[in-house]
């Protein structure tokens, strides 16, 4: 006899986690299956954000960005700072130690909250039945009037670049170094390249990137996309747009990158290259041919807006899905799957995800870009503000990057907020709310924010927009 739920949720990453934990709070009988072993081949809750993404990443981009801070800035503001230096494990270990406190945590969230949890693997059959097998390989036959699959993703390969045990690593071994490398290589400049591209560069690696497309980061506001460009430069991050890598050999404890791009083959050695490709959606092994769940020709899990997929009571949400990769969406999916199994009718309003890329300067985007409206003839008019002119900013002695606003051309509402600066990955969450509440750049403007900050910025742009920065010489002056 199968042992049946309400719920189970498959996968216990950003989505799963929170879609089983409200469906406990909703009074849902939830069970949650999780196969994640760490390193020492324990279950560790947490997915893919808390083990090897979002958390284990920022905490070596907050660490070295405090070093290279202390190491480049201090002296500016009046402190001196001698024998600086780094110690690599003891950072990762700190890392390490976050990560467990975190997947410790969901753990107990779990309990608290009464979710019944399986260690091990999941497999979907026919009518919402569950094949469990255990860690230790004992099998069991579980069933619930309502499965959410949130199985994530795994890093994307590419055949000139196999992984190695230590040489050629994807994103998670790169957060796990143990020492600085001197020659790194990147390939691909997303989100995952450049923000782990920033740590070792920051800690003193020479860090080559090589990116296929001409563009650099194409999805974000090309007056952004710019600005970033500029200052990762500034950096001493050697970004390569346009190139084709061919193949790699490794020689000795190097790896030698072949490539081509508008002049013709080359090649660069490296003492460790990242493939930072980017991710795909991961069913291996998860479902039975008779599941009635049907993939995409990317193989994404096909579902609808609500999350629903081709079989009966069976939803998915998170990165096995179609949208961005990112775990806030996940989240919030998981919780509109599971509350909608409980009556109620909550949406996820797919315009407002933000997206944010914690390098220095930071940048967060939501809505739409300008080049988008462009395309799609839309009229929009737009405001921006330079953090050069924010008070706060020359405080803080960080004065670099931008805050922009882009508004209907007629009824003025806000369409998209586009930022570059420090710590802006804390202010789009002003401009999502301003979105979310279908706001007006007249009505930020007409918004009284605290002086000094970092989101008088936000202000300021989107008085910009009509005319009335106080900050700027205006061009478009009104009354
Ligand atoms: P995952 O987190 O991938 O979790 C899926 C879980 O399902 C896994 O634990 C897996 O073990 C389990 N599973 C899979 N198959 C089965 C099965 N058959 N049975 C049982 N369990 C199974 N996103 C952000 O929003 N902000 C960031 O700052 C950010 N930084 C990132 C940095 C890096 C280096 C990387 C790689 C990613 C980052 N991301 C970030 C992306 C983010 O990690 C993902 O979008 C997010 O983890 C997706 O959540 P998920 O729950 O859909 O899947
Ligand atoms: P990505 O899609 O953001 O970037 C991959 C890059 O690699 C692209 O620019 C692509 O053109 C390039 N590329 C692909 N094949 C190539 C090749 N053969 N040679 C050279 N370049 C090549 O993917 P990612 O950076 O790996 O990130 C994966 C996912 O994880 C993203 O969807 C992102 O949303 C998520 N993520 C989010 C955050 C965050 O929110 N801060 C951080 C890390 C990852």
């Amino acid at each position: 006899m199968a042992t049946k739920f309400d719920v189970i949720v498959i996968g216990a990453g950003p989505a799963g986690y929170h879609a089983a934990i409200r469906a406990a709070q909703l009074g849902l009988n939830t069970a949650c299956i999780e196969k994640w072993l760490d390193k020492d081949d324990k279950p560790a809750y947490g997915g893919t954000c808390l083990n090897v993404g979002c958390i284990p990443s920022k905490a070596l981009l907050d660490a070295s960005h405090k070093f290279i801070d202390a190491k480049n800035h201090f002296s500016e503001i009046g402190i001196i700072s001698k024998e600086l230096d780094i110690d690599v494990p003891k950072m990762i270990a700190r890392k390490n130690m976050v990560v467990s406190n975190l997947t410790k945590g969901v753990a107990g969230l779990f309990k608290a909250n009464g979710v019944t949890t399986f260690e091990g693997v999941a497999k979907l059959h026919a009518n919402r039945s569950v094949e469990f097998t255990s860690h230790k390989g004992d099998v069991e036959s579980l069933e619930a009037d309502h499965i959410v699959i949130a199985t994530g993703s795994v890093p994307a390969e590419i055949p000139p670049c196999p992984i190695t045990d230590n040489l050629i690593v994807d994103s998670a071994g790169a957060l796990d170094l143990d020492a600085v490398p001197k020659r790194m290589g990147v390939i691909g400049a997303g989100i995952v390249g450049l923000e782990l591209g920033s740590v070792w560069n920051r800690l003193g690696s020479k860090v080559i990137v090589l990116e296929a497309l001409d563009e650099f980061l194409p999805l974000v506001d090309a007056h952004v996309a710019r600005e970033a460009l500029k200052q990762f430069k500034k950096q001493g991050m050697d970004i390569r747009l346009g190139t084709r890598v061919t193949g790699t050999e490794i020689k000795g404890k190097k790896v030698k990158v072949l490539y081509s791009d508008s002049e013709g083959d080359k090649s660069e050695t490296f003492d460790k290259l990242v493939v930072a490709v980017g991710r795909t959606p991961y069913t291996e092994d998860l479902l039975a041919a008779d599941s009635g769940v049907t993939l995409d020709e990317r193989g994404f899990i096909y579902v609808n807006d609500l999350c629903s997929t081709d079989a009966p009571g069976v939803h998915a949400v998170g990165d096995v899905v179609r949208g961005p990769m990112l775990a806030h969406k996940g989240m919030e999916e998981g919780i509109m799957v599971v509350e909608r199994i409980a009556g109620k009718k909550p949406l996820v309003n797919y315009d407002c995800v933000p997206a944010v890329m914690y390098t220095h300067p930071e940048i967060a985007w939501v809505g739409r870009s300008e080049q988008e409206l462009k395309a799609n003839g839309e009229k929009y008019k737009t405001g921006s503000f330079p953090m050069a002119a924010s008070g706060r900013a020359m405080a803080a002695n960080d004065t670099v990057g931008l805050i922009k606003v882009i508004a209907d051309e007629e009824t003025d509402r806000i369409l998209g907020v586009h930022m570059i600066g420090a710590h802006i990955s804390e202010l789009i969450a002003e401009a999502v709310i301003a979105m979310e509440f279908g706001a007006s750049a007249e009505d930020l403007g007409l918004t009284m924010f605290a002086h000094p900050t970092l989101s008088e910025g936000l202000h300021e742009a989107s008085l910009a927009v009509a005319g009335h920065a106080i900050h700027i010489a205006n061009r478009k002056r009104k009354k």
